[in-house]
């Protein structure tokens, strides 16, 4: 029997979907509904400094109107904060995880005195100034208040780890990890109390999804995400990174763009199916 197929599309309710979604939604469904797999639809909403309902409500009535159909009951992140900071709890107490009270601006400083640092996917790499502080100064400094983020020690990370580590992608096959690329990366906000990272892995493993669908420009942090995994114990799924969508002029579209929203589209009379024949999906 082959391993039947359960995708999913994720969004941050940060704004509206746009084409790039569309793309991402519509490739992880038809996947699904061609081998009677599962689509999933996840709501990434634990960012309560972006989310908003309006845009929830907002992705919800696009996706319907592209034709989407997803099971039911849908998965919010806001609602189990809980079980994200259990997992960070239990990092933490394996010693992989460790508070970090540096402000942008102090990582800035160091960066600057320390005459640069190492650049990684996402910008200059941390420092690690909160790396070496002793339990007792970290005890210290979180019993009088101090903001902190809790960051991953990879040093140990991959010293527990013990082997490289890879995954497949759709297209591109074996793809080796190089978490370095992302350093000691922060797993747990100083006002979330978690981070993307941890949220989706947690639940890409919670929800047994077979295939992630997601733009190129979360590429890099599969790199962690694959840490994460072998960490955690959990399966790894096959990944398909696709190419970001760009509008006529080879510009690529952000949320930011109004004009090529689903709602906008949707507004000025395009068909839903026009709209799936734009982006190659022909149902
Ligand atoms: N929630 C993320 C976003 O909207 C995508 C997560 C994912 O597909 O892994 O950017």
């Amino acid at each position: 029997m082959p391993v039947s197929l359960t995708t999913r599309f994720a969004p941050s309710p940060t704004g509206l979907l746009h084409l790039g979604h569309a793309y991402s939604a519509l490739f992880s469904f038809e996947a699904a509904r061609k081998c009677s797999g599962r689509f999933l639809l996840r709501i990434e909403d634990i960012d309560f400094t972006r989310c908003r309902e309006e845009f929830e409500a907002g992705i919800l009535e696009d996706l319907a109107w592209l034709g989407l159909k997803w099971e039911e009951p849908v998965r919010r992140q806001s609602e189990h904060l809980l079980a994200y900071a259990a997992v960070a709890e239990g990092l933490r107490e394996r010693g992989l995880l460790y508070p970090c009270f540096c402000t942008r601006r102090d990582i800035q400083r160091e960066i600057e005195r320390a005459g640069g640092a190492p650049h990684g996917a996402e910008g200059p790499l941390y420092p690690g100034t909160c790396r070496g502080l002793s339990e007792e100064e970290r005890a210290d400094r979180i019993e009088a208040g101090e903001d902190f983020a809790l960051r991953l020690d990879l040093g140990r990370a991959l010293a527990e780890i013990g082997k490289p580590l890879t995954w497949h992608d759709l297209g591109r096959g074996e793809i080796p990890a190089q978490p370095e690329l992302l350093g000691d990366a922060v797993l747990a906000r100083k006002d979330i109390g978690t981070s993307y990272h941890l949220a989706v892995v947690h639940d890409d493993a919670l929800q047994e999804i077979t295939r992630v669908t997601r733009g190129e420009d979360l590429f890099e942090a599969t790199h962690l995400h694959r840490v994460l995994q072998a960490l955690l114990d959990l399966p790894v799924p096959e990944y398909h990174h696709h190419g970001l969508i760009t509008d006529e002029e080879g510009r690529r579209l952000a949320k930011r763009d109004e004009s090529e929203t689903l709602r906008s589209l949707r507004e000025a009379g395009e068909s839903p199916k026009a709209v799936r024949e734009r982006l190659g999906f022909d149902f």
